[in-house]
């Protein structure tokens, strides 16, 4: 035992505030380390080991003693021309959660009032509800598609400080259309965060289009899908520049390292490689999907992302030890009320969507 002093632990716990308090930690949950790793929508493309060299080698030359600048402005303005966008007009994250976070700290207070989707990317509800916000969630149709009418009813009924369109959407991997999405933006007095996380995988996504014309919009894009550095947390945020010049105000400096901003400096200049894996992401999707849904009694949603929903008769998690056995990580949505039974999976290498494949087909009823 922990010798304590006078203070009680009870008393010290009952010090943090209950709206953090009343969490649970984030965890992926899964077995560690699996061969076939397929949880966490990642891309399954590491980078070429001669262009990591070459990143490690120009990292030698960074002063690890002195603070990297307060905000990466090379990065910024290499993110704004990439998407067409002014570069005062972006603001790079430690990942995109991270930019998520400093959104809460800047538009939710106790009762704000916030309209997003269910289900809708977990983070999303642990922010509103650490800043105590009026969660307003609008669930989705029976066939898991944003209702975009209920979703626009609500913003004109809630005239939330915040709405939220995670498009396409992280768990159901379904998008909106741009005419729903600009006329919930229309609609809608305060904020709409379009998180286009994976944009990379759609044809035309919508959100910098719409920061030319409405001033309420704010559009989230991450690294860490589509270019494969989940390990590096990098995204970005784009915004009016007067809407980023108030957000900054919210933010810690020094939140991108030197290592981060190199490696993509360094990917900004591979615009080919970096297409080419995107689309080699998005075929392998295809292939799984279709691999998917001509196995018997499987229901598959599928999707616009790097991964896809899929429910047996098996009770899931079962079915995620099954799996694990035979070394496949997949993810349990559970968590998820309204995709009781499902399963996600992302898309892999040839042989990993193979390997998950058989492990799939061994792990059906008939070969109980
Ligand atoms: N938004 C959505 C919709 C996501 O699915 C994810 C990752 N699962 C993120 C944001 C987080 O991305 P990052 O790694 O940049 O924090």
């Amino acid at each position: 035992m922990l010798d304590s002093k006078t203070q009680d632990l009870t008393a010290v716990l009952d010090r943090i505030r209950p709206a953090v308090r009343s969490q649970k930690p984030y965890h992926v949950g899964g077995i560690q380390d699996p061969p076939v790793k397929l949880n966490q929508n990642e891309s399954p493309f590491d980078l070429p080991e001669d262009l990591k060299r070459e990143i490690v080698d120009g990292f030698l030359a960074v002063p690890f003693n002195r603070y990297p600048k307060e905000q990466p402005d090379r990065l910024a303005e290499e993110f704004a021309s990439l998407v067409g966008w002014m570069p005062g007009g972006v603001l790079v994250g430690n990942g995109s959660n991270d930019l998520t976070y400093t959104l809460g700290l800047a538009l939710i207070e106790k009762g704000t009032p916030v309209v997003m989707p269910r289900p809708m990317f977990a983070l999303y509800t642990t922010v509103v509800r650490l800043h105590e916000g009026d969660l307003i969630e609008i669930p989705s149709r029976k066939d898991h598609s944003f209702d975009a009418d209920a979703i626009l009813r609500a913003v004109r009924e809630h005239a939330p400080a915040l709405t939220v369109l995670a498009t396409p959407n992280n768990p159901t991997g379904l998008a909106m259309s741009f005419g729903e999405i600009e006329s919930i933006v229309d609609a809608a007095s305060g904020f709409v965060l379009v998180d286009e996380a994976y944009a990379d995988f759609i044809e035309a996504p919508g959100g910098i289009t719409l920061l030319e014309r409405y001033p309420n919009v704010i559009v989230l894009r991450t690294l860490s899908k589509a270019w494969g550095l989940a390990g590096l947390r990098l995204g970005f945020m784009l915004a009016r520049p007067e809407v980023i010049a108030e957000i900054l105000k919210a933010r810690l400096p020094f939140m991108v390292d030197a290592l981060a901003e190199q490696t993509a400096l360094a990917l900004l200049q591979r615009p080919e490689m970096l297409a080419e894996r995107a689309r080699q992401m998005k075929e392998s999707c295809a292939v799984l999907t279709r691999a998917l849904q001509n196995m018997d009694e499987i229901e598959v949603i599928p999707s616009k992302t790097n991964f896809v929903l899929f429910r047996t008769s098996v009770e899931p998690s079962k079915l995620m030890n099954r799996l694990a056995e035979s070394g496949v990580l997949v993810r349990n949505m559970a968590g998820y009320p309204e995709l009781h039974g499902f399963l996600r999976v992302n898309a892999g290498t040839e042989i990993e969507n193979n390997t998950f494949l058989v492990a799939l087909q061994n792990s059906l009823p008939d070969r109980d």
